[in-house]
């Protein structure tokens, strides 16, 4: 199942951000520094005393996930420390993230997490100013975890507490990574997301576009589980892509040509299944072609729905000096979906930015970085600030996906 909402559907939801050693024990973890950003001794060199630093936790999905976020003194956002902790390992026998298993995995992890983000950081509570926490989207129990465990670190060390949309910790990833100024146009593609967003500011995001059904993240993984393929789905289907042939079977291309900048890539995976029974046995051959008459289609559909939101971006803004599409989600990690991606830019005028992939995945970071933004703001919450399984962006926009089974993909 994805982890954007309270969904029961079937489908994995695993993170690209996985190291080898991470999966084997629940207990170690994945630390990594973004290059070409300075070290905490750096920091510490440079770091006017009055800088805020935040503490951002992050449990919506099945990542544990914990970073201490600052800026230096000429204002540029620094990442101290980034520790994740992936559950792929809990999960894999269930073909899916169990949500009652990750709730479990967090609170087992969660303490040590921290902790860690810290150490690496070189501060201690003390010197904070800011915690951060995901209150929603998600899987509520996760939720619970990083909100209680923010919210009493918050109030055992005095600090003010922040509660982040976890889509807003994506939006704001490329103003983290490039100094992207606002407003710019987001693509966030995941397991759980499939979305066109205009960031016009800190809370102020216009969804122009949404899938109606499946994540392509979700399709990129119900692919690979109906072909036999290990989990993480997304890139066992681009590596076997890479050796099939994208014309041998006719797919469709979902939504192309539409006026609205919606998705739909349900109907593809279904054409996709079709596909596969008319062709079986399936040979390793007939495998590789699947995989890469289904990436071709997905791509292809991806590129006609940017291209119009890029066109109509343009028309919005035309006097923008550097107009930017930026990309978040373990989807921009595909080579022939990034492709497809910098080709539409170009013919726009448009600058890609595509923030290096752990931290287009979930992460701590981001949700720290969110606070960081808002607490400069004044946006600051109380301790009786809610969690909320489903939380739009842009609360204005028409939610695509009714009650029922489905997560809130809105
Ligand atoms: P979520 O947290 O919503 O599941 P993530 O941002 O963690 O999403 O990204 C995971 C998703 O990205 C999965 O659906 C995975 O299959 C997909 N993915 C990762 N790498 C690739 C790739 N190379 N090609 C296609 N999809 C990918
Ligand atoms: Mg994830």
């Amino acid at each position: 199942m994805s982890c954007a909402g309270d969904s029961q559907s079937g489908g994995a939801s695993l993170s690209g951000a996985v190291h080898p050693a991470s999966r084997s024990s629940r207990f170690t973890h994945l630390r990594f520094r973004v290059p070409d950003l300075p070290s905490p001794a750096d920091l510490n060199r440079a770091r006017p005393p009055t800088a805020p630093l935040v503490l951002g936790i992050e449990t919506s999905c099945d990542e544990t996930a914990a970073a201490v976020v600052g800026r230096m003194a000429d204002g540029a956002p620094v990442i101290l420390s980034n520790v994740v902790l992936s559950q792929v390992e809990e999960h894999a026998a269930f073909g899916g993230v169990v949500p009652e298993i990750a709730a479990r995995a967090h609170v087992e992890a969660i303490d040590g997490i921290v902790r860690a983000a810290l150490v690496d950081a070189g501060v201690s509570l003390r010197d904070l100013s800011v915690v951060a926490a995901t209150l929603g989207p998600g899987l509520v129990g996760g939720l619970i975890v990083g909100a209680m465990t923010g919210k009493a670190l918050a109030a055992g060390a005095g600090l003010a507490f922040v509660g982040v949309n976890h889509l807003e910790g994506h939006a704001l990833t490329p103003r983290l990574t490039d100094a992207v100024a606002y407003p710019y146009l987001l693509l966030l593609v995941s397991g759980g997301h499939t979305q066109i967003v205009l960031v016009k500011g800190l809370g102020a995001y216009e969804r122009w576009g949404t899938t109606i059904d499946d994540a392509l993240g979700e399709a990129f993984d119900k692919t690979a589980k109906l072909l036999g393929l290990p989990v993480p789905g997304g890139p066992n289907v681009e590596r076997r892509a890479a050796m099939g042939d994208p014309r041998r079977f006719a797919l469709p291309r979902p939504m192309r040509g539409e006026a609205r900048l919606d998705f739909s890539f349900s109907g593809l995976k279904t054409a996709v299944r079709q596909a596969a029974t008319a062709a079986s046995p399936l040979s390793e051959q007939d495998v590789a072609d699947l995989c890469a008459s289904f990436q071709a289609a997905a791509a292809d559909s991806l590129a006609d729905r940017i291209g119009r939101a890029l066109a109509r971006f343009r028309a919005a803004y035309p006097d923008l000096a550097d107009p930017v599409l930026a990309v978040a989600g373990g989807v921009a990690a595909n080579r022939a979906i990034r492709s497809a991606l910098d080709r539409e830019a170009q013919a726009a005028g448009v600058r890609l930015v595509a923030p290096p992939l752990l931290l287009c995945t979930d992460n701590g970071a981001m949700i720290a970085y969110a606070g960081l933004e808002r607490f400069e703001a004044g946006r600051v919450d109380g301790l009786d600030a809610p969690v909320r399984s489903r939380w739009p962006l842009d609360e204005a926009a028409t939610p695509l996906i009714g009650f029922g089974r489905r997560g809130a993909k809105a």
